[in-house]
Protein backbone atom coordinates (compact mmCIF):
# COMPACT_ATOMS: atom_id res chain seq x y z
CA UNK A 1 0.00 0.00 0.00
CA UNK A 2 1.69 3.11 -0.50
CA UNK A 3 0.56 5.58 1.90
CA UNK A 4 2.67 8.99 1.87
CA UNK A 5 0.55 10.31 4.91
CA UNK A 6 -1.24 14.25 5.16
CA UNK A 7 1.17 16.26 3.37
CA UNK A 8 0.59 19.15 1.24
CA UNK A 9 2.67 18.56 -1.95
CA UNK A 10 5.20 20.92 -2.06
CA UNK A 11 4.24 23.11 -4.85
CA UNK A 12 1.59 24.03 -2.63
CA UNK A 13 3.67 24.59 0.37
CA UNK A 14 5.63 27.00 -1.35
CA UNK A 15 2.18 28.84 -2.99
CA UNK A 16 1.59 28.68 0.99
CA UNK A 17 4.73 30.11 2.18
CA UNK A 18 4.96 33.01 -0.56
CA UNK A 19 1.09 34.00 0.22
CA UNK A 20 1.72 34.52 3.82
CA UNK A 21 5.32 36.25 3.54
CA UNK A 22 2.85 38.53 1.03
CA UNK A 23 0.18 39.34 3.66
CA UNK A 24 2.42 39.94 6.32
CA UNK A 25 4.97 41.86 5.06
CA UNK A 26 2.73 44.02 2.29
CA UNK A 27 -1.06 44.26 3.96
CA UNK A 28 -0.23 43.82 7.93
CA UNK A 29 2.53 45.96 7.75
CA UNK A 30 -0.18 48.77 5.89
CA UNK A 31 -2.82 48.38 7.73
CA UNK A 32 -0.90 50.02 10.76
CA UNK A 33 -0.71 53.19 8.34
CA UNK A 34 -4.66 53.50 7.22
CA UNK A 35 -7.58 53.90 8.94
CA UNK A 36 -9.05 51.20 11.45
CA UNK A 37 -12.15 50.50 9.15
CA UNK A 38 -10.56 50.56 5.80
CA UNK A 39 -12.10 47.90 3.62
CA UNK A 40 -10.58 49.32 0.48
CA UNK A 41 -7.21 51.09 -0.64
CA UNK A 42 -6.18 54.14 -2.34
CA UNK A 43 -5.78 53.82 -5.80
CA UNK A 44 -2.14 54.36 -5.77
CA UNK A 45 -1.29 51.51 -2.64
CA UNK A 46 -4.11 49.28 -4.69
CA UNK A 47 -2.36 49.87 -8.51
CA UNK A 48 1.13 49.27 -6.33
CA UNK A 49 0.39 46.16 -4.72
CA UNK A 50 -1.82 44.55 -7.04
CA UNK A 51 1.27 44.89 -9.70
CA UNK A 52 4.00 43.76 -7.72
CA UNK A 53 1.06 40.10 -6.60
CA UNK A 54 0.41 40.09 -10.63
CA UNK A 55 4.33 40.09 -10.76
CA UNK A 56 5.00 36.95 -8.20
CA UNK A 57 1.88 35.20 -9.85
CA UNK A 58 -0.22 35.46 -6.54
CA UNK A 59 -3.26 36.68 -8.82
CA UNK A 60 -6.68 35.43 -8.97
CA UNK A 61 -4.99 32.11 -7.79
CA UNK A 62 -8.63 30.00 -7.46
CA UNK A 63 -9.99 31.55 -11.28
CA UNK A 64 -9.57 29.42 -13.95
CA UNK A 65 -6.16 29.38 -15.73
CA UNK A 66 -8.15 29.21 -19.14
CA UNK A 67 -9.67 32.85 -18.42
CA UNK A 68 -6.69 34.50 -17.29
CA UNK A 69 -6.54 33.13 -13.10
CA UNK A 70 -3.86 30.81 -11.61
CA UNK A 71 -6.55 27.62 -11.92
CA UNK A 72 -5.90 26.53 -8.62
CA UNK A 73 -8.28 23.78 -7.61
CA UNK A 74 -10.67 24.07 -4.53
CA UNK A 75 -8.65 22.25 -1.99
CA UNK A 76 -5.55 24.07 -2.99
CA UNK A 77 -7.77 27.65 -3.04
CA UNK A 78 -8.51 26.98 0.41
CA UNK A 79 -5.25 26.53 1.22
CA UNK A 80 -4.34 29.92 0.15
CA UNK A 81 -6.94 31.67 1.06
CA UNK A 82 -6.37 30.32 4.80
CA UNK A 83 -3.18 32.56 4.25
CA UNK A 84 -5.15 35.82 2.63
CA UNK A 85 -7.11 36.51 5.67
CA UNK A 86 -4.74 36.76 8.03
CA UNK A 87 -5.01 40.76 8.31
CA UNK A 88 -7.50 42.92 10.02
CA UNK A 89 -9.76 43.44 6.71
CA UNK A 90 -8.97 39.25 5.56
CA UNK A 91 -12.25 38.02 6.49
CA UNK A 92 -14.70 40.70 3.82
CA UNK A 93 -11.77 41.59 1.88
CA UNK A 94 -8.93 39.27 1.55
CA UNK A 95 -5.49 41.27 0.85
CA UNK A 96 -7.90 44.24 0.07
CA UNK A 97 -8.22 42.79 -3.56
CA UNK A 98 -4.76 43.04 -4.70
CA UNK A 99 -4.35 39.18 -5.38
CA UNK A 100 -7.84 39.63 -7.91
CA UNK A 101 -11.20 39.69 -6.79
CA UNK A 102 -13.44 36.67 -7.76
CA UNK A 103 -16.67 37.13 -9.97
CA UNK A 104 -19.66 34.88 -8.49
CA UNK A 105 -18.86 31.48 -9.58
CA UNK A 106 -22.38 30.97 -11.05
CA UNK A 107 -20.94 33.22 -13.97
CA UNK A 108 -18.99 29.91 -15.01
CA UNK A 109 -22.16 28.41 -16.27
CA UNK A 110 -22.74 31.27 -18.50
CA UNK A 111 -22.15 30.73 -21.97
CA UNK A 112 -18.58 31.34 -23.69
CA UNK A 113 -19.42 34.53 -24.39
CA UNK A 114 -20.85 35.95 -21.21
CA UNK A 115 -17.69 34.33 -19.73
CA UNK A 116 -15.77 36.41 -22.14
CA UNK A 117 -17.76 39.66 -21.36
CA UNK A 118 -18.38 39.33 -17.81
CA UNK A 119 -16.12 36.87 -16.00
CA UNK A 120 -12.56 37.82 -18.12
CA UNK A 121 -12.63 41.52 -17.28
CA UNK A 122 -13.06 40.86 -13.98
CA UNK A 123 -10.12 38.58 -13.60
CA UNK A 124 -8.28 41.02 -15.43
CA UNK A 125 -8.94 44.38 -14.04
CA UNK A 126 -9.89 43.25 -10.16
CA UNK A 127 -13.33 44.62 -10.33
CA UNK A 128 -15.67 43.97 -8.21
CA UNK A 129 -18.96 42.01 -8.00
CA UNK A 130 -21.80 41.10 -6.17
CA UNK A 131 -24.58 38.57 -6.09
CA UNK A 132 -28.53 39.63 -5.17
CA UNK A 133 -30.74 37.09 -3.86
CA UNK A 134 -32.31 38.35 -0.66
CA UNK A 135 -35.18 40.52 -0.28
CA UNK A 136 -37.12 42.44 2.40
CA UNK A 137 -39.20 38.94 2.56
CA UNK A 138 -36.16 36.88 3.78
CA UNK A 139 -33.10 35.16 2.78
CA UNK A 140 -32.86 31.84 4.64
CA UNK A 141 -35.86 30.30 1.97
CA UNK A 142 -34.78 32.11 -0.85
CA UNK A 143 -37.29 29.35 -3.41
CA UNK A 144 -40.19 31.07 -1.68
CA UNK A 145 -38.94 34.34 -0.43
CA UNK A 146 -37.77 35.90 -3.98
CA UNK A 147 -40.56 37.84 -5.11
CA UNK A 148 -38.43 40.40 -7.79
CA UNK A 149 -40.07 39.16 -11.01
CA UNK A 150 -38.60 39.58 -14.56
CA UNK A 151 -40.78 40.00 -17.66
CA UNK A 152 -40.21 39.31 -21.10
CA UNK A 153 -40.41 41.93 -23.54
CA UNK A 154 -39.19 41.04 -26.96
CA UNK A 155 -35.23 41.16 -26.69
CA UNK A 156 -34.74 42.08 -22.95
CA UNK A 157 -36.43 41.38 -19.54
CA UNK A 158 -37.75 43.83 -17.36
CA UNK A 159 -36.48 43.46 -13.86
CA UNK A 160 -38.73 44.92 -10.88
CA UNK A 161 -38.05 44.47 -7.03
CA UNK A 162 -36.16 45.26 -4.05
CA UNK A 163 -33.10 43.37 -3.20
CA UNK A 164 -31.81 43.41 0.43
CA UNK A 165 -28.11 43.47 2.43
CA UNK A 166 -26.15 43.38 -0.86
CA UNK A 167 -22.86 44.25 -0.56
CA UNK A 168 -20.52 45.96 -3.48
CA UNK A 169 -23.16 47.30 -5.38
CA UNK A 170 -21.86 50.77 -5.05
CA UNK A 171 -18.68 49.93 -6.76
CA UNK A 172 -19.27 46.72 -8.88
CA UNK A 173 -19.19 46.41 -12.27
CA UNK A 174 -22.18 43.96 -12.48
CA UNK A 175 -24.04 41.41 -10.14
CA UNK A 176 -25.92 38.71 -10.59
CA UNK A 177 -29.99 39.14 -9.71
CA UNK A 178 -32.30 35.89 -9.10
CA UNK A 179 -35.61 36.64 -10.10
CA UNK A 180 -38.99 35.31 -10.61
CA UNK A 181 -39.97 34.37 -14.35
CA UNK A 182 -42.93 33.57 -15.67
CA UNK A 183 -41.98 29.85 -16.30
CA UNK A 184 -43.03 28.01 -12.94
CA UNK A 185 -43.74 28.51 -9.36
CA UNK A 186 -41.13 27.80 -6.16
CA UNK A 187 -37.62 26.85 -6.98
CA UNK A 188 -38.54 26.26 -10.56
CA UNK A 189 -39.61 29.58 -11.49
CA UNK A 190 -36.40 31.62 -10.27
CA UNK A 191 -34.17 32.97 -13.18
CA UNK A 192 -30.51 34.76 -12.94
CA UNK A 193 -29.35 37.55 -14.58
CA UNK A 194 -26.46 39.98 -15.29
CA UNK A 195 -27.39 43.43 -14.26
CA UNK A 196 -25.13 45.97 -15.24
CA UNK A 197 -23.42 48.94 -13.77
CA UNK A 198 -25.40 52.03 -14.66
CA UNK A 199 -28.79 50.21 -15.89
CA UNK A 200 -31.90 52.87 -16.29
CA UNK A 201 -34.15 52.52 -13.12
CA UNK A 202 -31.33 50.62 -11.02
CA UNK A 203 -30.68 52.42 -7.57
CA UNK A 204 -29.84 52.01 -4.08
CA UNK A 205 -28.81 52.64 -0.89
CA UNK A 206 -26.93 52.11 2.54
CA UNK A 207 -27.72 49.80 5.16
CA UNK A 208 -25.10 50.77 8.18
CA UNK A 209 -24.36 47.67 9.80
CA UNK A 210 -22.25 45.93 12.32
CA UNK A 211 -19.50 45.82 9.66
CA UNK A 212 -17.57 48.34 8.11
CA UNK A 213 -18.21 46.98 4.80
CA UNK A 214 -21.89 48.16 4.35
CA UNK A 215 -24.62 46.10 2.17
CA UNK A 216 -27.12 48.08 0.78
CA UNK A 217 -31.05 48.09 -0.35
CA UNK A 218 -31.31 47.87 -4.53
CA UNK A 219 -34.27 48.71 -6.55
CA UNK A 220 -35.00 47.58 -9.38
CA UNK A 221 -37.56 49.74 -11.33
CA UNK A 222 -38.08 48.60 -15.10
CA UNK A 223 -34.65 47.68 -15.51
CA UNK A 224 -34.66 46.42 -18.65
CA UNK A 225 -31.65 43.62 -19.33
CA UNK A 226 -30.92 42.30 -22.89
CA UNK A 227 -31.94 38.41 -22.79
CA UNK A 228 -28.23 37.45 -23.37
CA UNK A 229 -28.00 38.27 -19.88
CA UNK A 230 -30.06 35.64 -18.68
CA UNK A 231 -27.07 32.83 -17.13
CA UNK A 232 -28.01 29.42 -17.93
CA UNK A 233 -31.73 28.64 -18.78
CA UNK A 234 -34.65 30.44 -17.57
CA UNK A 235 -36.90 28.76 -14.26
CA UNK A 236 -33.02 26.93 -13.60
CA UNK A 237 -31.53 29.82 -11.51
CA UNK A 238 -32.21 28.23 -8.58
CA UNK A 239 -30.49 25.50 -9.54
CA UNK A 240 -27.27 27.41 -10.24
CA UNK A 241 -27.67 28.96 -7.53
CA UNK A 242 -27.71 25.84 -4.99
CA UNK A 243 -24.68 23.97 -6.87
CA UNK A 244 -22.20 27.29 -6.87
CA UNK A 245 -22.84 28.62 -3.11
CA UNK A 246 -21.87 25.35 -1.89
CA UNK A 247 -18.96 25.35 -4.41
CA UNK A 248 -18.16 29.14 -2.71
CA UNK A 249 -18.51 28.02 0.86
CA UNK A 250 -15.35 25.79 1.48
CA UNK A 251 -12.91 29.30 0.70
CA UNK A 252 -15.42 30.81 2.67
CA UNK A 253 -15.01 28.96 5.38
CA UNK A 254 -11.19 28.56 5.03
CA UNK A 255 -10.92 32.89 6.13
CA UNK A 256 -12.42 31.17 9.14
CA UNK A 257 -9.82 29.65 9.76
CA UNK A 258 -7.10 32.30 8.78
CA UNK A 259 -8.68 34.42 11.13
CA UNK A 260 -8.32 31.83 13.91
CA UNK A 261 -4.64 31.24 13.03
CA UNK A 262 -3.99 34.86 13.13
CA UNK A 263 -5.96 35.61 16.70
CA UNK A 264 -4.27 32.40 18.15
CA UNK A 265 -0.79 33.58 17.70
CA UNK A 266 -1.55 36.91 19.09
CA UNK A 267 -2.95 35.14 22.27
CA UNK A 268 0.28 32.62 22.52
CA UNK A 269 2.47 36.18 21.97
CA UNK A 270 0.63 38.15 24.45
CA UNK A 271 0.77 35.79 27.29
CA UNK A 272 3.85 35.10 27.21
CA UNK A 273 4.57 38.79 28.07
CA UNK A 274 1.68 39.72 30.31
CA UNK A 275 1.72 39.09 33.82
CA UNK A 276 -0.48 39.19 36.70
CA UNK A 277 -0.44 38.72 40.46
CA UNK A 278 3.48 38.07 39.48
CA UNK A 279 2.83 35.54 37.21
CA UNK A 280 2.37 35.15 33.83
CA UNK A 281 -0.84 34.61 31.75
CA UNK A 282 0.98 32.10 30.27
CA UNK A 283 1.48 30.04 33.44
CA UNK A 284 -2.96 30.13 34.20
CA UNK A 285 -4.78 27.04 33.37
CA UNK A 286 -7.74 29.13 32.63
CA UNK A 287 -5.89 30.92 29.83
CA UNK A 288 -3.94 27.68 28.75
CA UNK A 289 -7.45 25.93 28.46
CA UNK A 290 -8.92 28.91 26.02
CA UNK A 291 -5.58 28.66 23.92
CA UNK A 292 -5.89 24.75 23.88
CA UNK A 293 -10.24 24.75 22.76
CA UNK A 294 -9.19 27.44 20.34
CA UNK A 295 -6.58 24.98 18.79
CA UNK A 296 -8.56 22.33 18.83
CA UNK A 297 -11.55 23.68 17.13
CA UNK A 298 -9.28 25.85 14.48
CA UNK A 299 -8.14 22.11 13.09
CA UNK A 300 -10.81 20.75 13.34
CA UNK A 301 -12.53 23.59 11.44
CA UNK A 302 -9.82 23.17 8.71
CA UNK A 303 -10.01 19.26 8.35
CA UNK A 304 -13.89 20.04 7.85
CA UNK A 305 -13.19 22.55 5.14
CA UNK A 306 -10.32 20.79 3.50
CA UNK A 307 -12.35 17.02 3.41
CA UNK A 308 -15.04 19.31 1.98
CA UNK A 309 -13.35 20.61 -0.87
CA UNK A 310 -11.36 17.68 -1.60
CA UNK A 311 -14.73 15.33 -2.14
CA UNK A 312 -15.84 18.65 -4.31
CA UNK A 313 -12.54 18.38 -6.32
CA UNK A 314 -12.74 14.92 -6.78
CA UNK A 315 -16.10 15.44 -8.30
CA UNK A 316 -18.29 13.89 -5.06
CA UNK A 317 -21.40 15.21 -3.96
CA UNK A 318 -20.28 18.20 -1.32
CA UNK A 319 -23.08 19.81 -0.21
CA UNK A 320 -23.53 17.83 3.35
CA UNK A 321 -20.08 19.40 3.91
CA UNK A 322 -20.22 22.65 2.34
CA UNK A 323 -23.14 23.18 5.32
CA UNK A 324 -20.78 21.40 7.70
CA UNK A 325 -17.30 23.55 7.17
CA UNK A 326 -19.25 26.69 6.68
CA UNK A 327 -22.05 26.30 9.77
CA UNK A 328 -18.53 24.31 12.63
CA UNK A 329 -16.15 27.01 10.60
CA UNK A 330 -18.51 30.46 11.35
CA UNK A 331 -19.43 29.29 15.04
CA UNK A 332 -15.87 28.10 15.75
CA UNK A 333 -14.51 31.73 14.59
CA UNK A 334 -16.72 33.35 16.97
CA UNK A 335 -15.77 31.28 19.72
CA UNK A 336 -12.01 31.75 18.88
CA UNK A 337 -12.04 35.40 18.66
CA UNK A 338 -14.46 35.89 21.76
CA UNK A 339 -11.48 33.77 24.27
CA UNK A 340 -8.62 35.97 22.23
CA UNK A 341 -10.47 39.05 23.59
CA UNK A 342 -10.71 37.70 26.93
CA UNK A 343 -7.21 36.74 27.37
CA UNK A 344 -6.62 40.21 25.71
CA UNK A 345 -8.50 42.14 28.82
CA UNK A 346 -9.15 45.94 27.22
CA UNK A 347 -6.73 46.03 24.50
CA UNK A 348 -8.88 42.91 23.33
CA UNK A 349 -12.18 45.43 22.57
CA UNK A 350 -9.78 48.56 22.00
CA UNK A 351 -9.66 49.48 18.23
CA UNK A 352 -5.32 49.14 18.59
CA UNK A 353 -5.72 45.56 17.74
CA UNK A 354 -7.68 43.71 14.53
CA UNK A 355 -9.57 41.66 17.44
CA UNK A 356 -12.50 44.09 18.07
CA UNK A 357 -13.19 43.95 14.01
CA UNK A 358 -12.94 40.58 13.81
CA UNK A 359 -15.54 39.79 16.71
CA UNK A 360 -18.23 42.49 15.16
CA UNK A 361 -17.11 40.97 11.77
CA UNK A 362 -17.37 37.22 12.92
CA UNK A 363 -21.33 38.10 14.78
CA UNK A 364 -21.72 38.56 10.59
CA UNK A 365 -20.36 34.90 9.50
CA UNK A 366 -23.03 33.27 11.52
CA UNK A 367 -26.03 34.96 9.18
CA UNK A 368 -24.69 35.57 5.77
CA UNK A 369 -24.25 32.52 3.40
CA UNK A 370 -27.03 30.79 4.99
CA UNK A 371 -27.46 31.48 8.91
CA UNK A 372 -26.28 28.55 11.18
CA UNK A 373 -30.06 27.24 11.66
CA UNK A 374 -30.25 26.33 8.13
CA UNK A 375 -27.23 24.75 8.16
CA UNK A 376 -28.42 22.62 10.82
CA UNK A 377 -31.54 22.23 9.04
CA UNK A 378 -30.02 21.10 5.80
CA UNK A 379 -27.31 18.59 7.65
CA UNK A 380 -30.20 16.37 9.71
CA UNK A 381 -32.34 16.87 6.32
CA UNK A 382 -30.12 14.51 4.85
CA UNK A 383 -29.02 12.23 7.39
CA UNK A 384 -32.68 11.65 7.64
CA UNK A 385 -33.63 11.39 3.81
CA UNK A 386 -33.99 7.33 3.23
C1 LIG B 1 -23.79 42.25 6.37
C2 LIG B 1 -24.58 41.35 5.49
C3 LIG B 1 -24.20 41.17 4.16
C4 LIG B 1 -24.98 40.39 3.31
N1 LIG B 1 -24.62 40.26 1.98
C5 LIG B 1 -25.48 39.64 1.13
C6 LIG B 1 -25.22 39.66 -0.28
O1 LIG B 1 -24.21 40.20 -0.74
N2 LIG B 1 -26.16 39.09 -1.11
C7 LIG B 1 -27.30 38.50 -0.63
O2 LIG B 1 -28.08 38.01 -1.42
N3 LIG B 1 -27.55 38.46 0.71
C8 LIG B 1 -26.68 39.02 1.59
N4 LIG B 1 -26.94 39.02 2.95
C9 LIG B 1 -28.19 38.44 3.42
C10 LIG B 1 -28.04 37.14 4.18
O3 LIG B 1 -27.72 36.11 3.29
C11 LIG B 1 -29.35 36.91 4.93
O4 LIG B 1 -29.42 37.86 5.98
C12 LIG B 1 -29.49 35.51 5.46
O5 LIG B 1 -29.63 34.59 4.40
C13 LIG B 1 -30.69 35.37 6.40
O6 LIG B 1 -31.85 35.88 5.82
P1 LIG B 1 -32.76 36.91 6.65
O7 LIG B 1 -31.88 37.96 7.20
O8 LIG B 1 -33.86 37.35 5.76
O9 LIG B 1 -33.32 36.08 7.85
P2 LIG B 1 -34.63 35.14 7.84
O10 LIG B 1 -34.59 34.25 6.64
O11 LIG B 1 -35.81 35.97 8.06
O12 LIG B 1 -34.36 34.27 9.13
C14 LIG B 1 -34.33 34.90 10.44
C15 LIG B 1 -33.71 33.96 11.43
O13 LIG B 1 -34.49 32.79 11.55
C16 LIG B 1 -33.68 31.65 11.39
N5 LIG B 1 -34.43 30.62 10.67
C17 LIG B 1 -34.89 30.69 9.41
N6 LIG B 1 -35.51 29.55 9.07
C18 LIG B 1 -35.45 28.74 10.16
C19 LIG B 1 -35.90 27.42 10.45
N7 LIG B 1 -36.54 26.70 9.53
N8 LIG B 1 -35.66 26.91 11.68
C20 LIG B 1 -35.00 27.65 12.61
N9 LIG B 1 -34.55 28.89 12.39
C21 LIG B 1 -34.76 29.43 11.18
C22 LIG B 1 -32.51 32.10 10.56
O14 LIG B 1 -31.42 31.28 10.82
C23 LIG B 1 -32.30 33.51 11.05
O15 LIG B 1 -31.47 33.45 12.17
C24 LIG B 1 -26.14 39.75 3.82
C25 LIG B 1 -26.50 39.90 5.17
C26 LIG B 1 -25.73 40.69 6.00
C27 LIG B 1 -26.16 40.85 7.44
Amino acid sequence: MDFTGYQLPEELKMLQTTVRKFVAEEIVSLEHEIDYEAIRLSPEHYRRLSQKAKAAGLWCLGEPAEYGGGGLNTFAYCVVREEMAQHRNGLYGPAYGVLGNPPPAVIYLGTPEQIQKFAVPVIREGHETYYAITEPSGGSDPARAIQTRAKRDSDYWVLNGTKVFIAHVDVAEWGVVFARTDSGKGRAGISCFVLEKGTPGLSFRTIPVIRPLYPFEIHLQDCRVPTSNLLGNEGEGFALLAGLLGKERFPYSAAHVGVCVAALRMAISYVKQRETFGELLSRRQAIQWMLADSDIETRAARWLVWEGAWKMDHGEDYRHEASIAKLFSSEVLMRVIDRVVQIHGGYGVSKDLPLERWYREARVRRIGEGPSEVHRMVIARDLLRD
